[in-house]
C-alpha cells in the first residue's frame, strides 16, 4: 500500500485528555479521532489492527467448535427485567436507555446475556442438543462514570463476547476449561505478555472466574501474584496470610487519650511513637445501599491493612457502597471524621472487623468523640469482638494463604474476563431442557468477554518508546513499513517498487512511504510513531540494490541486499504465523 495514496495525518502534540501513552500515541498517530467522551472513530490504521486480532479470535473460537453469530445493539426492557438486571444497571447509570416512538423502553447492550439466553431457550428442549457454543464480536454500550485512557474505557467498544449452554455443571466447567485455552492462545498470539487471574465475579453475577491481565504498569487494576506457587488473583479478591498481630501488652484499664486533630494513622503514630501501628485499629464507616433499605456499616481493621470494598460489598450483598461522608460520620458517631471507635457505637450500625484484629490486644482506637481516642482496649473485657472475616486488601510481601510463598503487587490491564455463570440466568428466564429422565433442568451456561478496542490500546501500552507506538507483529496495522527517502529518484523508484511488488506477493502487508518532498527526519520520525514492527529504508544505497534493515523494536541497522531484506521479513512473518 502505497502511504501516498492514503489519509494520513499526525499530530505533534499529545492531546490535552490523553493521560495514558497509548491514548496520545494512536490519537497523534492519527488511529483514533474522539468524536464525545469515550466515543471515538477508528482511523484506517487502527480498523486494521482490530482485525487482525478479531482474524485470530476467529480462528481460536472456531476451532474450539464455537459458531459466530450476531445480536442486536438495541435489546427491549423486557428481557432485562426477566433477568432482574434492569433495576440494577440503570440504577448504576451504566444503561443507555430511552423510549422508542410508541413508548416501548430499550437499551444498547452493554452485553449480552439476555439476548443470548432468550435466543437459546428457543431452541433448546433436549440434552441432545447440547452442549451449544455461540459468539459474537459486537459493537457495547456503556455510559462509563470515568470514560478514560482512550480505547481502554470507552462508552462505546467492541467486545467479543461468547457464551457456552451445557447440561451440567461439569459440563459448563469443561467449557470453561476450554475456553481458558483459547484465550491463553489468542493473547499469546497477539504478542502479548499477560497473566491470568482469579477475579470477582462483579453484576454479571456468578462463580468461578476469571480476569486476563495485560502486563502494564499503567493498568487499572492491581494483581496479587505469586511467582513461587503461581497464584495469581486480581487484588479485589486476592487472599494471603495476615502477618501476625504485634506482641500483647500488659493489661492496664481502658482510657481515654488526648489526640487534636490526630485524624490519620499517621497522626497517631507522630502522638504515639511507641505504639507500633499495628495496634492501632481504624473503624471506616461506610454508607451502604441495598434494594429495599439504606444504612451505616463499620469495618475494623488493623491500622497498618486496609478494608477491600469489593470483598465488604459482596459479603453484605449490597448494592452500592460509598464511604460515609463528613455528615453521616458525625450523626453516626458523635464525632468529626477519623474519631469513630468501636466502643459505644450507635445500635443500629453494623459493626464487622477484618480479618487482620485477630489477636491484636491492649488497642488505640477512635472514641467517638473528636478530638479522643481510646487506648487499652481489649476484645472480651472492653467490647465482644465483631463478626470478623476476611474484607482486607492483601499487601505487598504478604504470604500466600498456604504460606508457601510471597505475594507482589502488579498491575495490568484487564482485556478479558471468563465466568462460569451456572443457572443464574437460565432460571430467571427459564431456559430449560429435558434430560435423560425426561425432567426439566435449568442450562449451565458461561460467558466469556474480550474487548477487542481495549487489547489494541493494550498492546500499546506494553509496546512503546519516547518516539512513539511498537506493535507486535502479528497485530500490527502492516507488518512492513517501507521508507523511501527521496521519491521521484530513479533508482530508488525501481527498486522500493519492486521490494514493494514482491513483499505482497509473498503476502506481506506493507506501508509504502513513497510521500514526495518529505525529508528524512519527518519520514522517520512518523515511522516510528506508527511502530511498525519491520522496517526496509531504500536511500543512496539504491543503486546498488542495497537497502537499510531494521526492527522498530530495536538494535542497530544493517545495511543488506534488497532481497535479503525480503528474506527476512518473510522469514519474521512466518515465524509470527507458528
Ligand atoms: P472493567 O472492570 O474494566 O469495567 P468489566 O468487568 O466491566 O471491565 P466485562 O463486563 O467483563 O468487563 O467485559 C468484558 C471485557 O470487555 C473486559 O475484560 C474488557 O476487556 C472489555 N471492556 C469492558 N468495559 C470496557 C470499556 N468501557 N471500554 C473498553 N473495553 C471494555
Ligand atoms: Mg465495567
Amino acid at each position: 500500500m502505497r502511504l501516498s495514496c492514503q489519509l494520513f495525518t499526525t499530530l505533534r502534540e499529545d492531546p490535552a485528555d490523553a493521560e495514558v501513552r497509548s491514548h496520545a500515541l494512536l490519537a497523534r498517530a492519527g488511529f483514533l479521532h474522539k468524536l464525545a467522551a469515550g466515543i471515538y472513530v477508528y482511523g484506517p490504521m487502527l480498523k486494521r489492527v482490530l482485525a487482525k486480532i478479531e482474524a485470530i479470535i476467529r480462528e481460536e473460537h472456531a476451532s474450539a467448535g464455537y459458531q459466530e453469530l450476531l445480536m442486536p445493539a438495541i435489546q427491549p426492557r423486557e428481557l432485562w427485567e426477566e433477568s432482574g438486571r434492569w433495576e440494577r444497571y440503570t440504577s448504576d447509570g451504566i444503561l443507555f436507555h430511552m423510549a422508542d416512538r410508541k413508548g416501548s423502553e430499550i437499551c444498547l447492550g452493554p452485553t449480552h446475556e439476555e439476548v443470548v439466553t432468550d435466543f437459546v431457550r428457543r431452541r433448546i428442549q433436549s440434552h441432545k442438543q447440547l452442549p451449544i457454543h455461540l459468539f459474537q464480536v459486537q459493537t457495547k454500550f456503556r455510559d462509563e462514570i470515568r470514560p478514560r485512557f482512550g480505547l481502554m474505557r470507552g462508552r462505546e467498544f467492541i467486545m467479543k463476547d461468547a457464551y457456552s449452554f451445557d447440561a451440567s455443571s461439569e459440563a459448563m466447567a469443561e467449557s470453561y476449561a476450554t475456553m481458558r485455552g483459547v484465550y491463553e492462545r489468542i493473547f499469546s498470539r497477539c504478542g502479548l505478555r499477560f497473566t491470568a487471574v482469579q477475579a470477582d465475579s462483579g453484576a454479571i453475577g456468578g462463580a468461578a472466574s476469571e480476569e486476563f491481565m495485560v502486563d502494564a504498569e499503567t493498568g487499572e487494576d492491581a494483581i496479587a501474584v505469586c511467582h513461587a506457587t503461581g497464584y495469581a488473583a486480581n487484588l479485589e479478591r486476592a487472599v494471603s496470610r495476615i502477618p501476625t498481630p504485634p506482641e500483647t501488652p500488659d493489661k492496664v484499664d481502658m482510657h481515654k487519650e488526648s489526640t487534636p486533630g490526630a485524624k490519620s494513622c499517621d497522626d497517631l503514630v507522630a502522638l504515639f511513637p511507641n505504639l507500633p501501628l499495628e495496634r492501632m485499629l481504624k473503624t471506616v464507616l461506610y454508607k451502604a445501599q441495598w434494594a429495599d433499605k439504606d444504612g451505616v456499616v463499620a469495618v475494623l481493621c488493623r491500622g497498618d491493612r486496609e478494608v477491600n470494598e469489593v470483598k465488604l460489598i459482596n459479603h453484605l450483598d449490597a448494592l452500592h457502597l460509598e464511604l460515609a461522608d463528613e455528615k453521616t460520620v458525625a450523626e453516626t458517631s458523635g464525632a468529626a471524621p477519623g474519631f469513630a471507635g468501636p466502643v459505644g457505637l450507635g445500635e443500629d450500625i453494623r459493626l464487622l472487623a477484618d480479618a487482620s484484629v485477630e489477636g491484636v490486644h491492649g488497642f488505640l482506637c477512635g472514641a467517638n468523640e473528636t478530638d479522643v481516642h481510646l487506648l487499652d482496649v481489649w476484645f472480651g473485657r472492653d467490647l465482644e469482638q465483631p463478626e470478623t472475616l476476611d474484607l482486607g486488601m492483601v499487601q505487598e510481601g504478604d504470604s500466600t494463604l498456604e504460606g508457601d510463598g510471597t505475594l507482589e503487587i502488579t498491575r495490568g490491564i484487564e482485556v478479558g474476563h471468563i465466568f462460569q455463570l451456572g443457572t443464574k440466568y437460565s432460571e430467571s428466564m427459564e431456559a430449560y431442557f429435558t434430560d435423560e429422565n425426561q425432567a426439566r433442568q435449568p442450562l449451565w451456561m458461561g460467558c466469556y468477554g474480550l474487548g477487542v478496542s481495549r487489547t489494541a490500546a493494550a498492546a500499546v501500552e506494553q509496546g512503546h518508546d519516547e518516539n512513539g507506538m511498537i506493535w507486535p507483529l502479528p497485530i500490527a496495522p502492516y507488518s512492513v513499513a517501507l521508507l523511501q527517502l527521496k521519491p521521484g529518484d530513479e533508482a530508488q523508484d525501481s527498486l522500493a517498487e519492486s521490494i514493494h511488488e514482491k513483499l505482497e506477493a509473498a503476502g506481506i502487508d506493507v506501508l509504502w512511504d513513497d510521500r514526495p518532498k518529505l525529508s528524512p527526519g519527518a519520514r522517520f520520525k512518523d515511522a516510528d510513531l506508527v511502530g511498525l514492527p519491520l522496517r526496509i529504508v531504500v536511500g543512496r544505497d539504491a543503486p546498488d540494490g542495497r537497502v537499510e534493515w531494521s526492527l522498530r523494536s530495536g538494535g542497530d541497522s544493517e545495511v543488506v541486499d534488497a532481497e535479503e531484506a525480503i528474506a527476512r521479513a518473510v522469514a519474521a512473518c512466518e515465524e509470527k504465523e507458528s
